[in-house]
């Protein structure tokens, strides 16, 4: 962050200083970080109140408060009625004074991907402030805008929601110059209601663009029609994985087995041959999907090419290792949808050898949450793949198809049932481990990596 002082933010967040104007240098919510010259915000949650946290913020090194209720403290206070909204104001006003170009990314499933490709790209030419890890909600976009200073050019934002709204608020904050719906497909869907519920949040980061701006989507989703009126007056493009009609789209893809694809990418802007090293076809779609991304915040088609072939590693994403000579991991544990677990069972479909799918049960689906883990079972079943599983909702399934032996208590037990027989192969073994974060499949990847 750049400096700022207590007074220039009075206005900005409405707020009534008590005490002296000093100078902050950084935000924080977390009085576990580091808070030199920091503002502590104090949030207020409906399980926490950080305003019990202020002292010890204090003692971290916290220069000043921002709170909704003046404390007893000796440190000066920007006190507002709600330290939530102030938050959000301040990233505002950051990012205004600033005058940082952003560009916004949600989606059902591939945001955090999408946004390290384009970020590699870009970083090409840019110096850009990118939203770290998963802070993609409405504390972590402010806290991710709130991280920008005078060296960035621009900024790569990840935007996610679990309710109606959040994205319709986040969006208000980045002001994206150019906005891109990954996809829309079953995930959350408690917390919305439907599918139709998922496109309706979804398009929210659409609907406030104006003529200035751009929206992507997706061409010929069955969605398509729906998030192009939402984006109208701004500009909207197209990108697909393989229809030559959209604006960007990618031709001659050639699987390189678990280490990715190359293809052809096309664009407006021209051609050019693309590599990416995450294995699946739909990290090709990603890419097609980052490059027009990237393109409209002002990369070239080479920095296109050389962004996404130096794309680091994704912890947790489709993250390719291998355990010996024979067995393959891939540690794609961070979360799970069925549309994120489907392109998983793609890439061990494709996979000539033993496949094995560790799965976690996929948290948050509601009233659909039997069918989504039978369909899984079932697909798993049918393109011969081991299936190991944890969870609840696996369990309920399994008894029902006679498998309860899929089933596992602990994650110990998984992993050595899943080593005895790995041991027993004569063949190359792929393992992809994979579940909602609830099921913290992590463990089992951890476990097996030190078994190896
Ligand atoms: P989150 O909601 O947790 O932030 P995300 O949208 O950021 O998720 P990623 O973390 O990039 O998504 O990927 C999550 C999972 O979705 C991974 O397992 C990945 O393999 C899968 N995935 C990534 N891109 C796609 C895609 N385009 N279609 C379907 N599944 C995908
Ligand atoms: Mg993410």
């Amino acid at each position: 962050m750049i400096a700022l002082s207590l007074n220039e933010l009075i206005k900005a967040l409405n707020a009534q200083l008590v005490g002296d104007d000093l100078i902050i240098e950084s935000v924080s919510t977390d009085t576990r970080e580091q808070m030199q010259q920091a503002l502590f915000v104090a949030l207020v949650g409906e399980r926490f109140d950080a305003h019990n946290y202020a002292q010890q913020a204090i003692e971290h090194g916290a220069a000043a408060l921002l709170v909704s209720k003046k404390l007893a403290v000796e440190v000066p206070q920007l006190v507002v009625k709600d330290t939530r909204v102030a938050l959000g104001q301040l990233a505002s006003y950051l990012r205004n004074k600033l005058a940082l170009n952003c560009c916004a990314i949600t989606g059902s499933n591939g945001k955090t991907t999408v946004k390290e490709m384009t970020t590699a790209i870009l970083s090409q030419g840019f110096e850009v402030l990118a939203t770290q890890g998963n802070f993609n909600n409405d504390i972590g976009v402010p806290l991710s805008l709130l991280r920008a200073n005078e060296k960035h050019q621009l900024g790569v934002l990840e935007l996610g929601a679990n309710h109606i709204g959040e994205i319709a608020y986040t969006v208000s904050l980045v002001q994206p110059k150019v906005a891109l719906i990954n996809n829309v497909s079953a995930a959350h869907i408690e917390g919305f209601g439907s599918q139709d519920g998922v496109l309706k949040a979804k398009s929210e980061l659409f609907t406030e663009l104006g003529y200035q701006q751009l929206a992507l989507c997706e061409y010929q989703s069955s969605y398509q029609d729906y998030l192009d009126n939402a984006a109208s007056p701004a500009k909207i493009e197209h990108f697909s994985l393989d229809n030559v009609n959209a604006d960007y789209y990618a031709s001659n893809i050639e699987t390189l087995g678990l280490n990715g694809s190359c293809f052809t990418l096309h664009t407006p802007k021209g051609d050019c041959a693309a590599q990416v090293n995450l294995a699946g076809e739909h990290n090709v779609k990603n890419a097609v999907a980052a490059a027009a991304l990237a393109l409209n915040m002002g990369a070239s088609l080479e920095q296109v090419k050389q962004g996404l072939a130096q794309l680091d590693k994704v912890p947790g994403r489709v993250n390719l290792q291998s355990l010996n000579d024979s067995v393959s991991l891939i540690d794609d544990s961070y979360n799970a949808n069925p549309a994120s677990f489907n392109a998983a069972i793609n890439i061990l479909a494709n996979f000539e050898g033993k496949r094995f799918l560790i799965a976690g049960a996929m948290g948050e689906m509601g009233q659909q949450t039997k069918q989504v883990h039978k369909d899984l079972v079932k697909r798993a079943l049918d393109s011969d793949i081991g299936l190991y599983s944890y969870g609840a909702s696996f369990d309920e399934v399994l008894a029902e198809l006679g498998q309860s032996s899929l089933g596992f208590a602990s994650h110990e037990a998984l992993c050595q049932q899943l080593i005895t027989t790995l041991e027993q192969q004569h063949e190359p073994c792929l393992v992809l481990v994979k579940g909602s974060r609830s099921t913290q499949m992590e463990q089992v990847v951890q476990q097996l990596q030190q078994y190896y």
